[in-house]
């Protein structure tokens, strides 16, 4: 592929072209379409692909008006698209189409972005490896045997693979900065609270943030300028204001303070390791300092976000009933009681995770064990939240790996849920603790796999975050490499 493709640029470098008219949207559709059309067979990154919507969008597409005019992103298949089949990649909901536009994609179409639904995804943001999904797996483009990470994997194999320049994912415990790390691309999981979910298919609420997943630092910032922001619709969204990102990232890291949590090294893959010892050399390089930081009971953040998680899954999932939403399984020709009818839908609609994250939020929920599991898991939450104030108190960032290997094979971890699980250990406490984390390309595996290193900063302090991964990406070459 050239270097001019305009399907491999980033937002910034597109949208100088558009406004130049060096390039129209129309060339800028029809070459995402041709690699769609070569790559998405084996990457599996959309669940479809409607051309005429496309190119009707880049007609319609003033290359000027607006800070997304004329750019494709695509929107991964739980954010709802007005009219679109919005999904979650399970059966439950095949055939639903949404009836409104997200609070995100409102304010994408308001900046003049092309929208591409719809990114494949873990069934309900289930997973750490998009192979949980009614589609079949994503695979990662730099490793076809190797899944791209989740749940947003479709969106960041769509960016890292230039079928989308840029993309909406969702994160409740690491399903934006995980799958970003293993595609070698930027992925920003915002403060609870920074992003509307409104419009988003809930998974745990108190959890959930919308977030961009991107080519570099830069377009990161450009895409939490246009989302960001409260919203009358979602009483959860805060009345903070928005700083302009973009315009932040050049402000100097000198005496920038990052902190170095104790990590026992056990668990972390050596290779991960040094990537992020390497990168901590280039961080004192631009004249930020470290400082040693503990996080006592992080140790404890899987164990407490799969009670948390799950109670809060197994309740936002119980509208899923055959009634109200996508599909229905009556059998019997109609003649069943209206549970039989419940039971066959739910039977048949949601695959083999969600329904054991359902079974295990109705069991931490139930009588009995609320105590014992919910009520302990919420306090064991607030010592993480704590944790998280104590460090932010004494430095402005803190560093960790976003994910303790590179890319796993496909099957490799699908029969051991607790595998699977553990894989989060890095990203799941920013969730739990609702701060702002960011994760950036720092490496690569002996086998050429991507590393990302994670970010994280004080509640709606993203342009600390922004401004200190763009310091790094600017002092390394991480980002500019490209899967073959
Ligand atoms: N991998 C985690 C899970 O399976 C996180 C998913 C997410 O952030 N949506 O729950």
């Amino acid at each position: 592929m050239s270097a001019t493709s305009p399907a491999s640029l980033t937002i910034h470098e597109l949208r100088t072209r558009l406004a130049s008219r060096a390039v129209s949207p129309q060339e800028v559709v029809d070459d995402l379409l041709a690699r769609m059309e070569r790559l998405n067979p084996r990457l599996n990154v959309y669940a479809a692909i409607d051309p005429d919507r496309l190119r009707q969008q880049a007609k319609a597409a003033s290359p000027i008006r607006g800070r997304l005019a004329g750019v494709p992103i695509t929107v991964k298949d739980n954010i709802c698209i007005d009219g679109e089949l919005t999904t979650c990649a399970s059966k439950i909901l095949a055939g639903f189409r949404a009836p409104y536009d997200a609070t995100v994609i409102h304010r994408l179409r308001r900046e003049g972005a092309i929208l591409i639904p719809r990114a494949n995804m873990d069934e309900f943001a289930f997973g750490s490896s998009t192979e949980n999904s009614t589609y079949g797996p994503t695979r990662n483009p730099w490793d076809l045997d190797c899944v791209p990470g989740g749940s947003s994997g479709g969106s960041a194999a769509a960016v890292a693979a230039d079928v989308a320049i840029a993309a909406l994912g969702s994160d409740t415990g690491g399903s934006i900065r995980q799958p970003a790390a293993f595609c070698g691309i930027v992925g920003l999981k915002p403060t609870y609270g920074r992003v509307s979910r409104y419009g988003l298919v809930a998974f745990a609420s108190s959890l959930d943030q919308i977030g961009p997943l991107t080519k570099d630092v830069t377009d990161c910032a450009w895409l939490l300028s246009v989302i960001a922001g409260q919203d009358p619709n979602d009483s959860t969204s805060a009345p903070v204001d928005v700083p302009d990102y973009v315009a932040g990232l050049q402000q100097p890291v000198k005496g920038i303070r990052i902190g170095l949590p104790e990590l026992s090294v056990e668990g972390i893959d050596p290779e991960v390791h040094r990537a992020i010892q390497d990168a901590i050399t280039v961080f004192q390089r631009l004249g930020c300092s470290t400082v040693p930081v503990t996080l006592p009971n992080i140790g404890s953040a899987v164990a407490t976000y799969y009670i948390i998680a799950t109670a809060e899954a197994s309740s936002n999932l119980a509208r899923y009933d055959g009634v109200r939403y996508g599909r229905r399984v009556s059998g019997d020709n109609g003649q069943g009681t209206l549970l039989d009818m419940y039971e066959r839908t739910r039977d048949q609609g949601f695959g083999a995770e969600a329904q054991r994250r359902i079974l295990l939020g109705t069991y931490v929920l139930s009588h009995g064990y609320y105590d014992a599991y919910y009520l302990k898991g919420m306090k064991v939450r607030t010592l993480i939240k704590r944790d998280f104030d104590d460090a932010l108190a004494r430095c402005d960032v803190v560093l960790l790996p976003t994910a303790p290997s590179p890319a796993f094979r496909l099957g490799e971890k699908i029969d051991d849920p607790l595998q699977m699980y553990l894989s989060d250990v890095f990203t799941i406490s920013a969730n739990l603790a609702g701060v702002p984390a960011l994760s950036v390309p720092c490496g690569f595996s002996s086998q050429g796999r991507p590393i990302g290193l994670q970010l994280l900063a004080a509640p709606f302090r993203e342009e600390v975050l922004l401004r200190v991964g763009y310091a790094y990406e600017q002092a390394t070459e991480w980002h500019r490499q490209q899967p073959e």
